[in-house]
């Protein structure tokens, strides 16, 4: 449920093709998202085509003739703050699935980089991430929180430790989040890509996971966060046997902006 096309300005593989590969890989569905970044700060800045997109997901469904379903996403950037904006610009019940994805801190920057780690205090940064992505979920009309732990990129980037369990440090701030997701029915993404990444582990790590399936939360999607070959579908069989060790049995895809579910395996 996190596969971008080369409608994002930082991905590169047509969404046809991507159709193809997951045949390929037996996937039942691929949740595609372009990027919708509206801070002039971010990289993507400007580089989302509504009608581009739109032809490229129909292509992708004529070249998947209903052998693997196609649901059509858009990755909001920072939707606490740019959401009145992305619905000026596209109608979101045009879209199966809005994911929400926090890339920068107010007032600190971009935390996929190293820069800002390289200026402030590092725990600091994270503690604010957290307060950050507490807003996002409490304020936002979004189907999926992204990527949760992104930090940890850029801190492996800046070669500064990342082996903390931040449900030790702010269990708290992390529970409320939890505890909104559910009760505002937003899923939690597992994404798998700091898998292939220096700090080699999931996005949120697998204590939060724990802690969402004991707080009851039973909202789960599955996320390569793919951009580019060779990294295609990268950490998925790894994704869904740490979904089935936590216990949950089913995650979910997105029609319409519903939840639908399908077994783990
Ligand atoms: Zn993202
Ligand atoms: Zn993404």
């Amino acid at each position: 449920m996190h596969v971008h096309t080369s409608d994002s300005p930082d991905a590169d593989i047509p969404a046809r093709s991507l159709v193809q590969k997951g045949i390929g890989n037996n996937l039942g569905g691929i949740g595609f998202v372009a990027h919708l970044d509206l801070d002039p700060e971010d990289y993507c800045y400007g580089g989302f085509n509504a009608e581009e997109y739109d032809e490229s997901i129909a292509s992708a469904r004529r070249e998947s003739d209903g052998r693997i379903s196609v649901m059509k996403g858009l990755e909001i950037g920072e939707p606490h703050l740019y959401e009145k904006q992305a619905k000026e610009l596209v109608d979101y019940s045009h879209y199966d699935f809005i994911t929400g994805a926090l890339h920068s801190v107010e007032g600190i920057g971009m935390i996929l980089g190293k820069e800002v780690f390289d200026d402030g205090d590092p725990m600091e940064i994270v503690k604010e991430y957290y307060s950050e992505t507490l807003r996002v979920v409490e304020v936002s009309d979004i189907d999926i929180l992204a990527h949760m732990g992104l930090f940890r990129r850029g801190l492996a980037l800046a070669g500064l430790r990342y082996d903390f369990n931040e449900m030790q440090l702010w269990p708290e701030t992390i529970d409320n989040i939890l505890k909104v997701l559910i009760e505002r029915d937003i899923a939690l993404e597992l994404n798998t890509s700091g898998l292939r990444r220096a700090e080699k582990i999931t996005y949120p790590i697998p204590a939060i996971l724990q802690r969402f399936s004991e707080l009851g939360g039973t909202l789960v999607t599955l996320g390569s966060d793919t951009h580019r070959e060779p990294h295609v579908f990268f950490g998925l069989k790894q994704g869904s046997a740490l979904l089935l060790k936590t216990g949950f049995r089913e995650a979910y895809a997105f029609v319409d902006r519903e939840p639908q579910a399908f077994g783990l395996a």
